[in-house]
């Protein structure tokens, strides 16, 4: 297992980012939890609840986890918070649409499990309001509901000190890995809904830091409005191809090979080997739901 610990904001942000290091993945995929005055957002993947506990433990009384928020139901961001309740008797926070799924066993792909470890604990969160102080009241992070990755997904937003904790709000690039057919039904106009909202509500933060889960740190806003555009333009490329194939004639599996083959080459490595769960297609098919003129 790969552990890697991050210090942002002159240490005030603690990254502690964690990878299995298992041969069958063709990368490592990393998943983060940020520790900020007592307060841990999100708690790693079902795999990392042994290199968790010892994180927890290798803190001293200044940094010690004393609440933490679930950013959404994804096994790689609660997957140890069974451990943090059950051991060290920290009450586990997440949104009131996320607590059904926390408490629900999860029964996931191989795929899933050689990349986040399995089983999965469940166990009961409670309810995040709007906002949610750190330990000492150093920080107050709102809440910000931000749907399409998961339909029960926050970011918290530190207005004082421009930090938003966005989890699995940005990716690197919406042309792969995109759920919809499994339990993983992600929605690219949610997703291009809840960029808009952020980028809404911190257009007057120059200095905005935004944190990902394990893709990295972005020191300014530039990043919202390049994956808005991003989208935008998919969506667009998703029309046009979709009426050269109807022009063509095509209908079913290869009317979307079609607009996969146009809009990326082929299919990514990932969508074969989740048999079309994580997949280009997906994305195809979340974009062409979406109306042109909704935009
Ligand atoms: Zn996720």
């Amino acid at each position: 297992m790969v552990v890697d610990i991050k210090y942002h904001c002159s240490g005030e942000i603690i990254e502690w980012k964690w990878s299995s290091d298992s041969k069958l993945l063709p990368a490592p995929f990393w998943t983060s939890c940020f520790l900020i005055d007592g307060l841990l957002i999100d708690s790693g993947a079902p795999g990392s609840v042994e290199d968790l506990r010892k994180f927890i433990l290798s803190l001293d009384d200044d940094h010690k986890v004393k609440k933490c928020v679930i950013t959404h139901s994804h096994e790689d961001h609660c997957g140890g918070a069974a451990m943090l309740q059950s051991e060290f008797n920290i009450p586990i926070y997440a949104s009131k649409k996320a607590l059904p799924h926390l408490k629900k066993k999860k029964n996931y792909p191989d795929y899933r499990r050689i990349t986040w470890g399995f089983p999965y604990r469940p166990f009961n969160a409670k309810a995040v309001e709007t906002s949610i102080l750190t330990c000492k009241n150093k920080y107050r992070f709102d809440i910000i509901e931000i749907p399409g990755h998961a339909m029960e997904e926050i970011a918290l937003l530190e207005r004082t000190q421009e930090w938003a904790i966005i989890a699995d709000g940005i990716m690197p690039k919406y042309t792969m890995i995109f759920g919809k057919t499994t339990d993983i039904p992600e929605d690219i106009f949610q997703i291009y809904e809840s960029l808009r909202k952020i980028e809404e509500i911190t257009k007057n933060m120059d200095n905005l830091v935004i944190f990902t889960a394990g893709r990295g740190v972005f020191k300014n806003r530039s990043i919202i409005k390049e994956k808005i555009e991003e989208i935008e333009d998919l969506h667009e490329k998703a029309f046009k191809f979709q009426k050269e194939a109807q022009d063509k004639g095509l209908d079913g599996k290869r009317f979307l090979k079609y607009i996969t083959r146009k809009m990326f080459g082929k299919e990514n490595f990932i969508g074969k080997l989740t048999r079309g769960g994580l997949s280009n297609q997906n994305l195809i098919m979340s974009l062409l739901e979406w109306p042109l003129e909704k935009k």
